[in-house]
C-alpha cells in the first residue's frame, strides 16, 4: 500500500524515506538499549569469613581486608541475625530474609531436613537469567541446605565423602575444609568461567575460635591465613580481567566470645561488611545500619534483578556512587 502511492514524482524522495526509516530504527535501538541497560555490576562475589569479629580482625595481620576497606566502603559495625550461629545467619545473608521467614534454625548438615524453603540469591538470579553462571565454594558441608535445584552451576565443598554401606546414606567423614583449599578451587573457577555470582566461605577463624577462643593468638593466626586466601580470590578476579565490572562484598556470619557464639550480645552480633569494586565509594565509612540480609538485596540490585517485596534486606546504596 505504502509503496503503491510512492512514485518518482512524489516530493519525498526514496532516499529521504530510507533515511527516515533508518533514523526511526536507530531511535528504537537506542530505547532498546536504555531498557536493557547494563547492570551496575556484571560479576558479584560474596565472601564470608566465618566468625570474623571486627575487634579481632583489627588486631590480626589482615592486610587484604584493610586494603579492601581503603579502596572501598566499609562498616565494622554491621549486624548479623539472632541466633548468631553459622547456618541460620548465612541463610539470611544469602536469602535476604530473617530466620522467622527462612526457618533454617538448625546448624548442622541434616539431609532429612531438606532445603531452604525461600529463594536464595542464586535462585533469584537464575530465575531472571538462566544462563548466569553461579557457584558456591564453602568450608562447611552444611551449606548444602542452601543448594536449591538449578540454582548453582558449582557447589564445591570437596570434603572426603563415603557411602555408608549399611544405611546407604551419604556420610560426610570430614565436615570442614581449610580456607586455602577453598580459595584455590574458587580462584581457578573464577578465572575459567568469569561467573556472574559467586559465594565463598572461609571456615578457619571460627574453627580456631571454638578451639582456642575468640581473640586468641591461634584465631588471629587463622585470620591471617584466611586474609591470604581472600587475597588469592581477589587476584583471581583481577587475573580473570573482570575487576572493572565486578563488586566484591565481604562479611561474616557472627563474632564470638570465649569459645562460643550465638547470643544476642554485641560480641556475637557485630560483624564487618565491606564493598569493593565497580561504583563503590573509595575509602568510605558506611554509617547507615547494615544487617547481614542486606547482602542479598545489594547483590540483586547490582545484578539488576528485582528485589522481592517480602525481603527484610535493603540495598546498601550509600556505599555506591
Ligand atoms: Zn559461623
Amino acid at each position: 500500500m505504502f509503496w503503491k502511492h510512492f512514485t518518482p514524482q512524489c516530493v519525498i524522495s526514496r532516499p529521504t524515506i530510507m533515511r527516515f526509516i533508518l533514523s526511526t530504527l536507530s531511535v528504537v535501538f537506542a530505547f532498546g538499549f536504555i531498557a536493557n541497560a547494563a547492570p551496575r555490576a556484571e560479576h558479584v562475589f560474596i565472601v564470608s569469613i566465618d566468625g570474623a569479629k571486627p575487634t579481632v580482625v583489627a588486631e590480626a595481620e589482615t592486610p587484604t581486608l584493610k586494603k579492601i576497606a581503603a579502596e572501598g566502603a566499609v562498616t565494622w559495625q554491621a549486624s548479623t541475625i539472632f541466633p548468631s550461629i553459622t547456618l541460620p545467619s548465612h541463610t539470611s545473608m544469602l536469602t535476604g530474609v530473617g530466620p522467622d521467614k527462612h526457618q533454617i534454625l538448625w546448624n548442622s548438615y541434616t539431609p532429612i531436613k531438606g532445603f531452604v524453603k525461600v529463594p536464595t540469591v542464586f535462585s533469584l538470579l537464575k530465575a531472571a537469567d538462566p544462563k548466569a553462571v553461579t557457584g558456591m565454594f564453602v568450608g562447611k558441608v552444611k551449606f548444602r541446605h542452601l543448594w536449591l535445584k538449578d540454582s548453582l552451576d558449582v557447589f564445591d565443598f570437596g570434603g572426603p565423602q563415603t557411602r555408608d554401606p549399611v544405611a546407604g546414606t551419604l556420610e560426610i567423614e570430614k565436615d570442614k575444609k581449610p580456607s586455602q583449599m577453598v580459595a584455590k578451587q574458587a580462584a581457578a573457577w573464577i578465572k575459567e568461567t568469569k561467573p556472574r555470582l559467586t559465594f565463598i566461605h572461609f571456615a578457619d577463624p571460627d574453627t580456631a575460635g571454638h578451639k582456642s577462643g575468640w581473640g586468641s593468638p591461634e584465631q588471629k593466626e587463622a585470620l591471617k591465613v584466611t586474609d591470604q586466601a581472600l587475597w588469592q580470590v581477589w587476584q583471581a578476579i583481577k587475573e580473570a580481567g573482570i575487576a572493572d565490572s565486578s563488586v566484591m562484598l565481604v562479611s561474616a556470619d557472627h563474632g564470638g566470645h570465649d569459645k562460643t557464639h550465638g547470643l544476642n550480645i554485641p560480641d556475637d552480633m557485630i560483624i564487618p561488611w565491606l564493598a569493593w569494586g565497580k561504583g563503590v565509594k573509595k575509602n568510605f565509612t558506611i554509617t547507615a545500619p547494615v544487617t547481614t540480609y542486606d547482602t542479598t538485596a545489594t547483590a540483586l540490585w547490582l545484578l539488576d534483578v528485582p528485589v522481592p517485596a517480602e525481603f527484610d534486606g535493603k540495598t546498601v546504596t550509600s556505599a555506591f556512587e
